[in-house]
């Protein structure tokens, strides 16, 4: 992806990038509430600010290319704290490796709230400073699912401030924010999209077919809100059998016929698609069964064996970051286009 695009506006949606640029201008606060209507991109406009924070470029921050903002969107910059509740956690644009899920009961997992742990360790892995010598980030989504304790526990780090700790908290609710916490941070309002830049992005996003009205319609009912009407779009109505059909030709798979799909199917779709095949390839390769498309066990046995594993998961992590960035893309047919590319090139 990386090829596509390399600037920093590229990786927020339109109506961000003029707050983002405005922000960036000035050093930024240590403590900084982000608030805004609900589903407009706020925590994609705050990880893409620690992004920018942790980035090590001289220049052209975050530059999405350098080997701090690879481990951002990967989730495993060790200077970057992301805290969400569990039943949030699916928001974040990568897997978060904090505690034994397997292990954890349903409780946890459902949570709602933050608990006052994942705050206590985050500030004792704090104490024990910065891994890469720079900045650390820690990023609260959303600071009202903190209870009385876990906020009482932050109050206390956001109270010493430190110049190289930056706390960056969202909400949706500001109302909801405890008066010390908010006179601790200093305040960054996230505009919601304006009816052109968001009914521009719809069309841009969404199947072909779909008329300009219906798109309207569709942003009215959503409260203008673009990122709702994309949620909205059943993704269970996707047939994935030709995309499939066609992957299992491997090598002799034309690009052409998965590409024609995103007349009618969204990009996201698409690239879930492919990246569920792939775990599947990837199982198989290592002598597993497969877990999405077990029917197609033998077809994927007689093809992986000629692999290489490494090229393989390295095509899956070029994925991740694809459908990362899948709900904003510049040019989804070319971004098509080049993985079905990469993915014929692991069988030749
Ligand atoms: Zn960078």
């Amino acid at each position: 992806m990386s090829e596509l695009v390399a600037n920093q506006a590229s990786f927020l949606y339109p109506w961000l990038v003029e707050s983002f640029q405005s922000l960036t201008q000035h050093p930024i606060p240590n403590s900084l509430l982000i608030h805004g209507e609900k589903d407009i991109g706020k925590l994609q406009y705050g990880l893409e600010l620690a992004n920018y924070l942790l980035c090590e470029s001289t220049a052209n921050r975050p530059c999405h290319t350098c080997d701090a903002c690879h481990w951002v969107a990967k989730g495993a910059h060790p200077d970057l704290f992301v805290i969400t509740p569990q039943n949030l956690k699916h928001l974040l644009p990568f897997d978060t490796d904090e505690g034994d899920e397997a292990s954890e009961s349903e409780d946890k997992k459902q949570s709602k709230f933050i608990r006052i742990e994942q705050i206590r360790q985050v500030i004792a892995k704090n104490e024990l400073g910065s891994y890469r010598g720079g900045k650390r980030v820690v990023l609260i989504y959303p600071v009202e699912a903190m209870q009385a304790e876990a906020a009482n526990c932050l109050l206390k780090t956001l109270e010493e401030p430190s110049a190289q700790l930056h706390f960056i908290l969202i909400t949706s609710h500001l109302e909801k924010i405890l008066p010390t916490i908010r006179s601790r941070c200093q305040f960054s309002a996230i505009p919601k999209p304006s009816h052109p830049i968001a009914s521009q992005w719809l069309k841009d996003q969404l199947p072909e077919t779909l008329t300009q009205e219906k798109i309207d319609q569709q942003l009215a009912l959503y409260a203008g809100s673009p990122l709702k009407v994309i949620q909205s779009i059943d993704h269970k109505t996707f047939d994935e059998l030709t995309v499939v059909n066609e992957l299992s030709k491997f090598k002799l798979l034309q690009s052409g016929v998965i590409i024609e799909q995103l007349q009618q199917h969204t990009l996201f779709d698409i690239l879930n698609c492919i990246y569920k095949w792939s775990i599947d390839l990837n199982l198989v390769a290592f002598g597993l069964e497969p877990r999405y498309f077990p029917h197609l066990a033998s077809t994927m046995k007689s093809q992986t064996q000629q692999v290489s594993k490494a090229t393989l998961q390295q095509f899956i992590s070029h994925l991740r970051d694809d459908i990362r960035l899948a709900n904003h893309p510049l040019f989804p047919k070319v971004q098509l286009d080049t993985l079905l590319m990469k993915y014929k090139q692991l069988f030749s």
